[in-house]
């Protein structure tokens, strides 16, 4: 293996010491951040991400809500929770686990957070202000990540051709948005590339960066891939593995095993993306409360 492993653990960690010393500060002037996940139903899966969500909180010195609702609970309940939510003023973030049960129209929920506490970036206000450049943009958590990744890791952006795979609302498009904006992190010329894309592999190996976010199982290749590009693997997907105790794995959508061998850098599937997202949900909640402080 030749590349380097870029350490999503470690670089959390670093971000999350950082945020609970500006939370300290924040809080010697009466002002604890507070972060609220409303979580409807019992997924096990939102469920885990939810309690590692608020044990976070907690570890930085945050404030933290968990509102369970049951399965059930009407699309009026849950705007009626979220209304509630928004007024709170012991409150700063708040954010419905996703997906809700189909009976619940997603969009209306997004769009009825409150912006100015909309740390998930997902309302369309947010939305709007990150591909304007506006530095009150909540940036959404995992493409947020990965650019703090890139920065700490000192991958030049700069000029750099990014090639994105995957255009989803929450990684692809924020990506190619934070990729393109002028400033540290940024400066990068920017091909995002999906499920109609002619010659994928030929795209990704024209990239100095490439960002995949597929849902695939280590479907990216040493074949599309440029010897000594950075490599960012955002998938997450269970295979199953008869020789493991639990039965399965968890791998990216990249095949790590070749890709290593060709990259110049690599975060791994597990430890490299997934540890950021909630680093950087936490520094979201910390800049909404700065930001109601500073009246903006
Ligand atoms: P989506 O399913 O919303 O989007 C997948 C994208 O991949 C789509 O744009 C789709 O194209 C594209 N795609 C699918 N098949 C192909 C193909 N054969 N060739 C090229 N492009 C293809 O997924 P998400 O963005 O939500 O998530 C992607 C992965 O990242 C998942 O594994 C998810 O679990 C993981 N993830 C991890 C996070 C973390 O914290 N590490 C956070 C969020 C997601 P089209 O639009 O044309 O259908």
């Amino acid at each position: 293996m030749s590349a380097t492993i870029i350490d999503g653990v470690a670089i959390a960690k670093t971000i999350r010491a950082e945020v609970a010393e500006q939370v300290a500060a924040l809080s010697a002037h009466g002002i604890v951040p507070g972060l609220a996940v409303i979580l409807v139903g019992e997924d096990p899966a939102s469920s885990i991400y939810v309690r590692s969500k608020g044990k976070a909180c907690k570890e930085a010195g945050m404030h933290s809500e968990t509102i369970i609702l049951p399965a059930d609970t009407t699309e009026a309940d849950l705007l009626a929770t979220i209304d509630r939510v928004n007024a709170d003023p012991l409150i700063h973030g708040l954010l419905v686990q996703l997906p809700v049960p189909a009976h619940i129209d997603t969009d209306k929920v997004l769009r009825r957070i409150d912006p100015a506490k909309d740390v998930d970036g997902f309302h369309p206000v947010n939305v709007g202000k990150l591909v304007l450049g506006d530095p009150t943009a909540f940036k959404p958590a995992t493409p947020a990540g990965i650019q703090q990744m890139l920065l700490r890791s000192g991958v030049e952006t700069r000029g750099a051709h990014a090639v994105i795979v995957g255009r989803s609302t929450i990684v692809g498009r924020p990506m190619a948005n934070l990729l393109i904006q002028s400033g540290p992190g940024g400066d990068a010329t920017v091909t995002v590339t999906h499920s109609r894309t002619r010659d994928l592999a030929g795209m990704c190996r024209s990239a100095d960066i490439l960002v995949v976010a597929i849902g695939r199982a280590e479907m990216i290749g040493a074949d599309a891939v440029k010897p000594g590009a950075t490599v960012i693997d955002v998938g997450i997907n269970r295979v199953d593995d008869a020789s493991l105790p639990k039965g399965y794995r968890v791998c990216g959508d990249v095949a790590f095993d070749e890709v290593s061998k060709v990259a110049g850098a690599i975060t791994p599937v597990p430890g490299g993306v997934g540890p950021m997202t909630i680093a950087m949900l936490l520094s979201n909640t910390l800049q909404a409360a700065t930001l109601r402080q500073q009246g903006r």
